[in-house]
């Protein structure tokens, strides 16, 4: 096919080709790869409960008595019990009346959006919202506006200049960014919603078992859990698991159950991830110090990076550090490889140019020591 060795020659020699590095053993706060040990600022396993003895003996016990596989989508005959255990805990857990599985976060957000709106429809969106979010709105065929990041003000002359243009309008964010580790102005989108007859989706993949009294994420720590109409999550991250659902009104889920193409035609995730789903819930409410830790270890780390005058950002477990050019970023992640740091710089297209970071996801596992001695390589390596 034509263009294809082009693209690949450009991307390379723009320095922002994608290439894959398998890690041989990771867990715990550390990643193993080409027989050298990293400390890693680049999982997404917030609480390490990807190693927890619990969670893997749930797994290992599903395994056990139900094999590696549903063998069939949920409509089809892989719905289990397990399936329906795991939906009623996470409804409870966010404070909804129910709650859908989906296979992953991805397919949650594209089944979901294509599946709720269509032609005559528009979906107002966060400029920074993940991929899978604008996948579903370009899959649905509604009308895409995207407001500027977190600016409530943008998105309400959006709505003023559109709104009535279309029949149903949502409003979709994440409630922790991923590329910038910050938090939308939920209230303000709320307020919005209501005065504009919109329904309000959230993305909480990297809040969930970190924010709020319970865990369950940044909706019920600001205490919005009635005013938003779909709370879609991952088990992938904080959570240690896969998959992902969506809390909603009974209503909204029965109708996702028949119109989802995301949910329909695709096999059942195995009882062993619903079982270890179940018993990370578990742990996230019996364990609360893990997140609490988590929260410390962050504040401490951006601010003691303030103090030396770095830009370090991000109001949650996610610190990105400000580099200001693609080849600084990759120079500092390279000089902090060096020491034994597995941290990544993020890029165009992923973010616009001139905002190229290094993103820090801390971890429970990642002691105050180790962020003390980081911090100290940290600000020796940007001297150079
Ligand atoms: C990771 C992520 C997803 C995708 O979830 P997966 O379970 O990994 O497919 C969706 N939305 C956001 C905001 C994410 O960070």
């Amino acid at each position: 096919m034509e263009g294809i060795r082009e693209f690949l020659h450009e991307r390379e020699q723009a320095g922002t080709l994608r290439v894959l590095q398998p890690v041989s053993r990771k867990g715990e706060g550390f990643a193993y790869f080409e027989n050298r040990k990293y400390i890693d600022f680049s999982s997404n396993d917030y609480l390490c409960l990807s190693s927890h003895p619990r969670i893997k003996k749930a797994a290992q016990d599903a395994l056990g008595f139900a094999g590696t596989s549903s063998s069939a989508s949920r409509l089809l005959g892989g719905d289990s019990d397990l399936h329906h255990a795991l939906e009623e805990k996470i409804a409870c857990f966010k404070g909804k009346e129910s709650a859908l599985i989906f296979n992953s976060g991805y397919q949650a957000n594209a089944g979901i959006i294509s599946a709720l709106y269509g032609r005559e429809d528009v979906v107002f969106s966060d400029r920074l919202s993940h991929a899978s979010i604008i996948d579903g709105i370009v899959l649905s065929r509604a009308k895409l506006f995207r407001f500027q990041h977190n600016d409530a003000g943008h998105l309400e002359y959006l709505l003023k200049s559109a709104r009535h243009r279309f029949k149903n309008a949502l409003i979709v964010t994440e409630t922790v960014f991923s590329m910038d580790g910050g938090r939308p102005p939920l209230k303000d989108l709320v307020d919005l919603k209501e005065s504009y007859n919109c329904r309000l989706m959230v993305d909480e993949a990297h809040a969930t078992g970190i924010f709020g009294d319970n865990g369950s994420g940044v909706v019920e720590e600001e205490g919005l859990t009635e005013n938003v109409d779909l709370i879609m999550g991952t088990f992938s991250k904080a959570l240690g698991s896969f998959g992902a659902y969506v809390a909603v009104s009974k209503e909204i889920k029965e109708y996702l159950v028949n119109t989802s193409r995301g949910f329909i035609y695709s096999t059942a995730l195995p009882p062993y991830v619903i079982s270890a789903n179940i018993a990370s819930l578990d742990i996230i409410k019996e364990e609360p110090f893990r997140r609490k830790m988590l929260l410390e270890s962050a504040e401490f780390f951006r601010r003691s990076l303030r103090r030396r005058g770095l830009e370090a950002g991000g109001a949650s477990q996610i610190v990105p550090l400000a580099a200001g050019s693609i080849r600084r970023a990759v120079s500092m992640a390279l000089s902090l490889q060096e020491r034994g740091y597995r941290v990544l710089p993020v890029r165009p297209p992923t973010v616009r140019p001139g905002e190229e970071r290094l993103r820090f996801s801390l971890t429970y596992c990642h002691k105050k020591e180790m962020l003390e001695r980081l911090i100290d390589d940290i600000c020796e390596v940007s001297n150079v």
